[in-house]
């Protein structure tokens, strides 16, 4: 197969202490050479080596810059065909003339993700792989970051693979007994059946069941910081998120957009969201009405709800609290500087009931975040999520086709139960066996995968 050569700047554009131009394809040695001028020629560079000199212009023979050019041979690269990559320094005027006078070559610019498609369509990586690659580059955690390296060395395909093959051997004795109309036989299959198909059922709900903690992986905690005018939400968003980001006011229901916020407590991200602006009217039920904070309320896996210290609780917020049912709901006693106001017993005997969890705080002081810091953890990984050789599904694509091929497997049983020809059950089972295969591109069309690889970033 011939791939033309393509090239694209791999590093973030901007000034920066140096940028890196991936070159990948069947002529992008030679392409490079002919603007590289050094002590040795790339064609007689060994593989995986380095090399310090200019790139020239070729026709004028002037100094562009000053480079080191790394060499990368087929099949050991990331694309698997001839790598070469080269190191400029970072300015992006430097970037740019280098990259203008390979472009003149005969190389093109490559597509988003167009190097990591590469090593897809080369066999390198499937593409539940390729996928990990793109979460790795957005992790905004740590934890994020493992569960996404993981995928990418291939631990999700691993279980799908396993999966896959025993519905193989299914489909086989399938196929071995289908021309068998003796009843024994019959009976036999379909018991095999059931049992195959059953074994791979638990484990897709296994894998499902880890979709849930992979998206807040993922995404964040969705949370909410909700409460009246003033009780201090926005300096709540601000004692956890450290910076300035949101406004902080004496006037009431200034802050009128929802603000957000990417924090990471113990390795966990939180997406923050301050739904405030919500002043308008004097019923805070009506209030989270508002179109924003009931679109980001609806959104959160967490609710924060701010209460004053200061002051009793109104009838509004009250309503409020009736309302919540099972959502996660930490309740913020905040200006706990201040004298107190509050009848906390009420609070309290919700928090009893297990309803809610109450925590104490002073957001200006910033006294009682760790608390809060805990409480948030100890809801959200309570043990489990600390498994760290799990195996997570965090991609919406990865979940809906497992739910899929669950639903075809669980047909398929039925199928048995009711006394259905062996070979109209053979079909459930080849499409759960077609769905999984999706998870890592066995059987995706050619616009699926364009329309993955066209979420990377450019030289990736
Ligand atoms: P929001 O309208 O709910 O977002 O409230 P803000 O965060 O804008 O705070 C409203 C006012 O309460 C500001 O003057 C804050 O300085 C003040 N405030 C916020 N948290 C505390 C606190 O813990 N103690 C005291 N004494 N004042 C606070
Ligand atoms: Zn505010």
């Amino acid at each position: 197969m011939i791939t033309d050569t393509i090239a694209a700047i791999s590093t973030p554009l901007g000034e920066g202490g140096i940028a890196i131009i991936r070159v990948s394809g069947d002529e992008a040695i030679q392409e490079v050479d002919r603007l590289f001028r050094a002590k040795i020629k790339l064609a007689d560079a060994a593989s995986h080596t380095i090399h310090y000199g200019h790139i020239v212009d070729p026709d004028t023979n002037e100094r562009i810059e000053e480079v080191m050019v790394s060499v990368m041979r087929a099949p050991r690269s990331y694309t698997t065909e001839d790598v070469v990559e080269i190191n400029t320094h970072g300015g992006v005027v430097s970037i740019r003339r280098v990259m203008e006078l390979i472009l003149k070559q005969n190389v093109r610019t490559a597509e988003p993700g167009e190097f990591t498609k590469r090593a897809f369509l080369n066999g390198r990586i499937d593409l539940s792989q390729a996928e990990a690659v793109m979460d790795l580059i957005r992790s905004k955690s740590d934890r994020a970051f493992d569960v996404a390296m993981k995928q990418a060395q291939g631990q999700l395909s691993t279980r799908i693979k396993d999966l896959r093959h025993t519905l193989i051997e299914t489909l086989a004795h399938i196929e071995v007994n289908i021309d068998y109309p003796e009843h024994d036989v019959e009976e036999l299959t379909n018991q095999y059946i059931q049992a195959q198909c059953g074994t791979v059922i638990s484990s897709i709900d296994r894998l499902l069941k880890t979709a849930s903690e992979g998206k807040i992986l993922r995404e964040g905690i969705v949370t909410a910081i909700v409460g009246r005018p003033n009780v201090g939400k926005s300096s709540l968003l601000n004692a956890l998120a450290q910076d300035n980001k949101a406004i902080v006011t004496d006037i009431p229901g200034t802050t009128r957009d929802v603000i957000e916020e990417m924090i990471t407590i113990n390795g966990i991200p939180l997406r923050l969201l301050d739904t405030a602006g919500i002043r308008e009217t004097t019923d805070l039920v009506e209030k989270i009405g508002v179109e924003r904070s009931r679109s980001a309320l609806q959104e959160a896996d967490l609710v924060l709800f701010v209460v004053n210290h200061h002051e009793p609780l109104h009838d509004d917020e009250r309503e409020w609290l009736q309302q919540i049912h099972g959502r996660q709901v930490i309740v913020i006693v905040n200006k706990m500087d201040l004298p107190n106001h509050l009848d906390l017993s009420e609070l309290e005997a919700l928090e009893q009931a297990g309803t809610i969890r109450v925590v104490k705080m002073s957001a200006m002081l910033q006294e009682g975040v760790d608390a809060l810091e805990q409480a948030i953890s100890d809801l959200f990984f309570t043990g489990k999520i600390e498994s760290q050789d799990a195996t997570y599904v965090s991609n919406v694509r990865h979940i809906g086709l497992l739910h899929k091929a669950k639903q075809s497997l669980t047909e398929a049983v039925q199928a048995t139960e009711m006394g259905i020809p062996i070979d109209i059950i053979q079909i459930d089972v080849r499409s759960a066996w077609e769905e999984l295969g999706e998870i890592i591109g066995d059987s995706v069309g050619d616009s699926l995968i364009d329309q993955i690889f066209s979420q990377f970033c450019l030289g990736k």
